[in-house]
């Protein structure tokens, strides 16, 4: 049986009762072509943390609120995300952002893939798959955390399941959305790689806590580095506030903004006491594209 249902913002072409639809929707959506947005700029609990009562989770100061870490790149070709943490529903509800089309991954820890299913819907608004650009071993733990999005069999009916389709990076550049990104090495402790991403002259390197010798060419004549600072002392898997202002410098960055942010760092205090091109992010905070 066939017929056309249509409203203001939905056709649908329903075949049958079980078959696959041919879905077009319209997301409600507010463009950020030419910038980018801090989705979330929190460590791996976020900020306030669960049952934790010290002056910063309790402030309620609106910047002393941190979502777990990701980024969206407002490209002309469309929303390119960059990790998908468990808030990523409410972090693109708060930002009015309907679409996403397609999503870099840094690497396999829990708070960068653990909002997988919330691409469900881009399905949907897309026509197609969303494209997950990763590493050889990212996706082979979503592969396995999300086994359900892999079925062998067909799926009762779409939208039952995320639609998704692995597109394989290393260290080599590589083009998404037609603009051209540059992975950058990171370590992440002493037995973790991740990947950062060099887009036009914006770095994004979180999940850091050294970068190789080979990665810092590659972030020579940034406009802007977002870069990890975790807490004031020093982490072993994470920069500590002073290692990330010397990297920083040594990077020397026109504008430095710290990520993936503890509770050890109020916003206001920390903000007033960093040098003039540095800053804590916070979350909503929006950088021109460059
Ligand atoms: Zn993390
Ligand atoms: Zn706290
Ligand atoms: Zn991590």
């Amino acid at each position: 049986m066939h017929f056309l249902l249509s409203c203001t913002h939905v056709v649908l072409l329903i075949e049958d009762k079980y078959q696959s639809l041919t879905v077009t929707k319209t997301p409600h959506n507010t463009p950020i072509t030419g910038e980018i947005v801090l989705l979330g700029t929190g460590t791996s609990v976020g900020v306030p943390s669960i049952g934790c009562g010290c002056d910063v989770c309790t402030s309620g100061h609106p910047k002393n609120q941190r979502t777990r870490c990701s980024v969206v790149f407002g490209l002309p070709a469309g929303n390119l995300l960059i990790d998908t943490p468990p808030d990523l529903r409410t972090q693109l509800l708060r930002e009015n952002i309907g679409i996403v089309h397609s999503v870099l991954f840094t690497h396999e820890h829990a708070d960068h893939i653990y909002g997988l299913d919330d691409l469900r819907l881009f399905q949907f608004y897309l026509g197609h798959a969303v494209s997950l650009y990763c590493e050889e071993k990212v996706e082979d733990r979503i592969r396995r955390s999300f086994d359900y999005a892999f079925p062998t069999v067909e799926p009762t009916h779409r939208g039952a399941i995320p639609k998704l389709e692995f597109q394989r990076i290393s260290t080599e550049p590589f083009e998404v959305l037609d603009t051209p990104v540059i992975p950058i090495r990171l370590n992440h402790g002493p037995r973790f790689r991740v990947l950062g991403f060099r887009i036009g002259n914006i770095a994004y390197c979180t999940d850091t806590n050294e970068i190789p010798e080979e990665s810092w060419p590659l972030l020579e004549g940034l406009d802007v580095l977002i870069l990890d600072a975790l807490r004031r002392k020093p982490h072993v898997t994470h920069f500590g506030l002073d290692d990330g202002v010397a990297a920083a410098e040594k990077v020397g960055a026109g504008q430095t903004i710290f990520t993936h942010i503890s509770h050890d760092l109020d916003h206001e205090g920390t903000n007033a006491q960093l040098p003039d091109s540095m800053e804590l992010g916070y979350d909503g905070m929006r950088i021109p594209l460059t």
